[in-house]
Order: C-alpha cells, then sequence, then structure tokens
C-alpha cells in the first residue's frame, strides 16, 4: 500500500454531509423547523479510490471521522506507523480508528478499558477493530484512569508495547479534533438558528460552536450524566482555540439515566422515528439528541420560526 497516496485520497477537502429537512407535526406545531445533518453518511462522500484502498466500509462515520482526520494527517506528516488510543468495550471511536488505520496502513494498539475482557470472545465491536488489524491491550478500569495524569499515561502506552505511538485520546477529542468539527459548523453557516448535537467527551460540540456564524446556536445533549461537561468543554477550547469559542450551552436533563442506558419510553419514541422518517436511529447518542429536541419544542423552549438542525452523528 503506498502510504502518502491514501492519505491524500482519504483527507482531501470533502463535499458538505447533506442536510435533510424532515415533516414531523411534533415542530410543525409549534413553528419549528427540523433539519437533519446526515454526517452519518460521511463515508459517502469520501472520495476513495477504490483501487488504491481496496473495499471500504468506514463505520462508524460521522463526528469521529471529522475529530480523526486532522490527527491522521498530523501522524502521517510525523512519521509515525502507529496510532494509539482508549476506549469501552462499545467504544466507536476505537472502531473508527481501527478502520482509518487498516485504510491508511498505519498499524493501530486499541488500550480498552476491562481487564475482565481479556480473555473472553470479543464483542461484535471489538471484534470488528480487530479484524481492522486493531491490536487490543486490556486493562483494569484504576490502570485505565491513569491516563489522566502524563506520567501515568506513558506508562500505559508503554505496557501496551505501543511507546513512540501517535497518541489520541479516548474519544478522539484533542485539540486538533476541535478543529475538524469546526468544519461541521461552518458546514451549517446560514442553515440553522440553533445546531443540536449529543455529547459523549464535548469535543464535538466544541469545535461545532466554533465554526457557526455569529448569531447562531450550538446546544448540546449530554448522554452521561454528572454535570462535569461544562468546565470540560472550555478547557477543550482552550487548548484548540486559546479561549471560549461560539455560543454554545448544554441542556443536562435528557441523559435518560447515563451511558447507553436506553429506557422502553426512548427505546419507543426512537422505533417511532424510525417508522416515520425511514431514518436509522443510533440509540446511545442519537435517540437522545431527538428525544430532547421533541421534549424542549413541546415545552415552547425554541420560538415559533426557529430552525433546528439536529446534527446525526452516527448510525446504528
Ligand atoms: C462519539 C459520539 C458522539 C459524541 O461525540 P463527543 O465529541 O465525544 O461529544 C455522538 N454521537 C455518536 C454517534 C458518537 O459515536
Amino acid at each position: 500500500m503506498n502510504r502518502p497516496a491514501n492519505v491524500d485520497v482519504l483527507l482531501q477537502p470533502r463535499p458538505p454531509s447533506p442536510l435533510q429537512e424532515i415533516r414531523d407535526d411534533r415542530f410543525e406545531r409549534h413553528g419549528v423547523r427540523l433539519l437533519l445533518k446526515r454526517d452519518d453518511l460521511i463515508h459517502t462522500t469520501i472520495p476513495w479510490d477504490s483501487d488504491l484502498l481496496g473495499p471500504v466500509d468506514l463505520y462508524p462515520p460521522g463526528n469521529k471521522w471529522r475529530k480523526l482526520a486532522p490527527n491522521l494527517r498530523a501522524a502521517v506528516e510525523a512519521g509515525h506507523d502507529t496510532l494509539v488510543t482508549f476506549g469501552g468495550a462499545y467504544s466507536n471511536h476505537l472502531r473508527a480508528t481501527a478502520a482509518a488505520g487498516r485504510l491508511l496502513g498505519l498499524r493501530t494498539v486499541g488500550i480498552v478499558r476491562g481487564d475482565e475482557l481479556a480473555g473472553r470472545p470479543l464483542n461484535d465491536s471489538l471484534a470488528r477493530c480487530a479484524a481492522d488489524g486493531m491490536r487490543l491491550h486490556f486493562v483494569s478500569r484504576a490502570e485505565y484512569r491513569g491516563k489522566a495524569e502524563p506520567p501515568a499515561l506513558a506508562r500505559l502506552v508503554d505496557g501496551a508495547g505501543a511507546g513512540g505511538a501517535y497518541v489520541v485520546p479516548e474519544g478522539g477529542s484533542n485539540a486538533l479534533a476541535l478543529h475538524g468539527c469546526a468544519g461541521l459548523g461552518r458546514e451549517l453557516r446560514g442553515a440553522a438558528d440553533v445546531v443540536a448535537v449529543a455529547c459523549g467527551t464535548g469535543g464535538t460540540l466544541a469545535g461545532l460552536a466554533a465554526g457557526l456564524a455569529p448569531g447562531q446556536r450550538a446546544l448540546g445533549v449530554p448522554v452521561l450524566a454528572g454535570g462535569f461537561l461544562d468546565a470540560e468543554i472550555r478547557s477543550l477550547q482552550r487548548a484548540a482555540f486559546g479561549g471560549p469559542a461560539g455560543d454554545w450551552s448544554l441542556a443536562e436533563e435528557f441523559h435518560h439515566g447515563g451511558y447507553a442506558r436506553v429506557p422502553a419510553a426512548l427505546e419507543a419514541f426512537a422505533a417511532d422515528f424510525e417508522s416515520r422518517h425511514g431514518l436509522p436511529v443510533e440509540r446511545i447518542y442519537v435517540a437522545k439528541l431527538l428525544w430532547a429536541l421533541a421534549d424542549l419544542t413541546a415545552s415552547g423552549a425554541f420560538p415559533r420560526g426557529t430552525t433546528l438542525a439536529a446534527v446525526v452523528t452516527g448510525r446504528p
């Protein structure tokens, strides 16, 4: 494989992801327009050369691709041949990193939270990482938490046999990733009054807000309970842009009990949305976002005439 050529093919500027209007009475009766920013379709807009890359299924696409792309370029330009990153057993970010590594001919190492997983059959998500060539290294939860401190992080990376590799943080959210996500905001300039996105690490919201035009605002819906994201987003923006960027806020009350919790009412809402609109609804993030927008609209949080854009960050 010709690595530099792959980088150029994969990382060349892409057309914007599709923006689609949804007709839904729950929004229309409050005078609110709902648009879906289909970042789940990003892979279909990656102009790849099949002779060069072979069959490609960059699952999961969406915001993970926007965050990874500038990191991949930086890693290759600095001459790295290995990427190391972190995630839980169902991490979309691990999967995106493994897929990108395969496409670019970079080795990938995934440090996975939970040493009880070692020696057990891999779940579908980790099996997919392994199939894309990622070497999985399982560590205890205590060791995993150590990645927050530089010396413990270095020990963790060395312990995984990945010393000297390009380190991508958990969830892919670093300063370069925010610059990648600012591109999402720029694609939405002039298109909506409020742009809403589900938040895990908050990196996507932090970058998105910076890319919007003055007068537009970004609304984040955290899928984890805890209320720690506000400070996290400020610190990510400081690292990427030198200070606060854009107009953003969080709607903290829509986590439905915490990460990956999908109570029956949320499941029913998501299934109904799928059948009304023929759109697959990813449950961990996107379902909570759409629920939050329907709920906020019903309670009159958006004045009549508001155009909302919901970022569909991934597919099931
Ligand atoms: C990772 C992920 C998010 C959250 O992105 P952050 O930048 O970590 O806030 C949202 N939606 C989907 C589908 C994801 O995989």
